[in-house]
């Protein structure tokens, strides 16, 4: 199946993945503003929460927002990467999940917004997805989300399943038929940054 998809240009795939960020966003905002529900004034800030993202494209379109920041900030983030992978890495040792914020938030502010990944999008509301073989897994959204919902008799729901599945091809649209041959990524985004883009 993957190695029928026809390889774009990166300039293509880039343009197609910003368009589909943004249908994420609208779906999210419409999710949320039936909730009323925003991130403004939460305790918490959900940028050290441990978790790994899974494409390539992603991968290179937020090294593309990486080369395109001045000098000294990109050597600050990679500095602060590299950090955090040696603190996951001990972690991790240790039998605990790493609890550290992301080397690209800079006094509560991802100073690489425009080029997040989609787990970084999608956190926050409840949400559903829908695998091929029909079942069906919730996400409830984040704490503050969760007390927002618990009395609700309908809770709304972004739909991730359209989402997964124009991200895949993306990905394969991006990678090329060489995708079949490859490893999956499993990768935090610090370990992304310190790696390089997925392709040099
Ligand atoms: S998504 Fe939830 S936990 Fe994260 S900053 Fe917003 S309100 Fe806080
Ligand atoms: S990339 Fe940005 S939004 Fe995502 S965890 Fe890092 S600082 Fe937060």
């Amino acid at each position: 199946m993957a190695a029928k998809v026809k390889k774009l240009m990166p300039r293509v795939v880039f343009n197609k993945l910003e368009k589909l960020y943004q249908e994420m966003q609208e779906s999210y905002d419409q999710v949320a503003a039936e909730i009323d529900f925003t991130c403004h004034g939460c305790p918490d800030n959900c940028c050290n929460s441990f978790f790994r993202h899974h494409t390539r494209v992603e991968w290179a379109y937020f090294w593309k927002g990486l080369d395109e920041c001045r000098p000294e900030l990109r050597r600050e983030i990679v500095k602060r990467a590299g950090e955090y992978v040696e603190q996951m890495q001990r972690d991790l040792s240790l039998g605990r999940d790493p609890l550290i914020m992301c080397p690209v938030n800079f006094d509560g502010w991802c100073v690489l917004y425009r080029h997040r990944l989609m787990i970084c999008r999608l956190h926050g509301v409840p949400s559903t997805h829908t695998a091929p073989g029909g079942q069906s897994r919730d996400f409830p959204g984040c704490f503050r989300c969760r007390e927002k919902t618990e009395l609700l008799s309908h809770v709304p729901r972004v739909d991730r399943t359209r989402f997964y599945h124009q991200l895949a091809w993306l990905e394969q649209s991006y990678v090329g038929p060489r995708i079949v041959k490859m490893d999956k990524v499993n990768l935090t985004l610090a370990e992304m940054i310190v790696h390089g883009p997925p392709f040099k």
